[in-house]
């Protein structure tokens, strides 16, 4: 009752919901509570969730930030919400994002367009922002989000909350909306490490409904508190180049010095790749968006033009009005990538990038044990200023999209704040299945 009232008062500055299930939690606090008293709580019992509105619940409504999926009531829900439900965790509700997951400030959501709340002037960050900006406003206490180029970790960084895209595999994406499925990846954001690791503990696992889940098992929580004296923190150089903001660039340092105190070693290493990881991320997520979102056609899903002549007629006004701009964007980016006689010139190559990064980061790895980046270049921008320009909203992502690509766990948690208060975040990346100690180095500085 505290989170739904705080959410009825506050919600409507921050824009953080999309969808409230008051009945539905207050039902679910109501036999969490009796689980309790029978002496039977797990880590999550009673605990009230946000959930990012692109993962299934069976009879809510889930949009995916887009009027394509306004009508949509899913007939199942995600193994996430399952495992959440078992533990008797308390759903909220559903939170705003950027339509699909395409973008980085959840203004191109259909619904609500969050606002920072460190600053209504900003925007929270995206394609989670919602989560995130209800993470750090205390309208949820904890909350999912999903993560394909960097939509966990970014818009944590700009609410001054710690978010974790787990290694590719390690959670089941059945019941995610599917963007960019090699990519994807569902994680935690919430308010440090520690509770990142207990959620994944609950959410994570092997999946039998979801093709690419991993069987190999995960104990996210094993080395917390542990000492990470000895260890070596790699810092590529390239991550603290040009178009990284200054204070950004020396707040991530400070932190670097903050390790080096607590006995690690601090290595300048080098991904000469990353200056293509943004063409071939983009090339790659529009790719497979492209074949994602040909389901939404009138018929199968939600929207549906009633008065077409023609199936053709349908499918084109279904789609041409149920997209926003941005989607739009990509399924052309994707389907002209993908067509033959450009199959090789620009997807083709992006794999082979993508080979690239993983061999970069494998030769990182050998000899480092995590590596330590900005999360992203800037603080959290003004609302309006760079939305409009997909170049520059690109680029942007440049600190987190290699991650990805490589299906690596990364953490983002904040190490400091600009001169205007905003929330700096910094990222710490392991590689495949370390991503308790991945934990274990973002927990050692909070
Ligand atoms: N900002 C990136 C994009 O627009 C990442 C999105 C995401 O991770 N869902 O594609």
């Amino acid at each position: 009752r505290y989170y739904l009232n705080r959410i009825e008062k506050i919600d409507a500055q921050i824009d953080s919901y999309i969808t409230v299930c008051a009945d539905e939690a207050i039902q679910a606090a109501k036999k969490a509570d009796e689980r309790i008293a029978k002496g039977q709580a797990k880590a999550l019992t009673g605990i009230p969730i946000s959930i990012k509105d692109n993962m299934c619940i069976e009879g809510i409504r889930t949009t995916c930030g887009s009027k394509m999926l306004e009508s949509f009531i899913p007939p199942y829900s995600a193994t996430v919400i399952h495992k959440l439900l078992n533990e008797q965790a308390v759903i909220l509700g559903k939170t705003s994002m950027d339509e699909f997951a395409m973008g980085g400030s959840t203004q191109t959501s259909y619904y609500k367009k969050t606002k920072n709340p460190h600053d209504l002037t900003r925007v929270p960050g995206g394609s989670s922002g919602g989560s995130a900006a209800a993470v750090a406003a205390r309208l949820s206490a904890i909350s999912l989000g999903s993560d394909t180029g960097g939509s966990i970790r970014q818009p944590a960084a700009f609410c001054g909350i710690t978010g974790m895209k787990p290694t590719y595999g390690s959670v089941s994406r059945f019941g995610l909306i599917a963007f960019g499925s090699s990519l994807d990846q569902i994680g935690p954001m919430a308010h440090s490490a520690k509770e990142c690791a207990t959620i994944l503990n609950t959410i994570g696992g092997y999946d039998c409904n979801d093709g690419t889940s991993s069987r190999q098992e995960i104990d996210f929580e094993s080395l917390l508190g542990k000492d990470i004296k000895g260890m070596i923190v790699a810092l590529p150089k390239e991550f603290f180049e040009e178009g990284i903001d200054k204070e950004v660039r020396e707040s991530v340092l400070a932190a670097a010095k903050k390790y080096e105190e607590m006995g690690v070693c601090i290595e300048e290493v080098s991904m000469p790749s990353l200056k293509y990881a943004i063409a071939a991320y983009y090339l790659l997520s529009s790719a497979e968006a492209s074949s994602n979102l040909s389901r939404y056609d009138g018929i199968k899903f939600g929207y549906c033009m009633p008065h077409a002549k023609t199936y053709k007629e349908r499918i084109e006004r279904t789609r041409r009005e149920g997209f926003g701009d941005e989607v739009k964007r990509r399924i052309l980016l994707g389907t002209y990538a993908l067509s033959s006689g450009y199959y090789d010139a620009y997807y083709k190559k992006a794999l082979y990038i993508r080979e690239k990064i993983k061999e970069e980061y494998n030769k990182i790895f050998e000899r480092c044990d995590v590596m330590l980046t900005p999360t992203a270049p800037t603080v959290a921008f003004k609302r309006g200023a760079i939305e409009n320009d997909p170049v520059k909203m690109y680029l942007a992502d440049i600190c987190t999209v290699t991650v990805n690509i490589a299906g690596l766990p990364g953490i983002s948690t904040t190490c400091g704040y600009d001169k205007d208060n905003m929330p700096i975040g910094m990222s710490i990346i392991g590689k495949a299945f370390d991503d308790a100690k991945v934990i274990q180095v973002a927990d050692a500085f909070e």
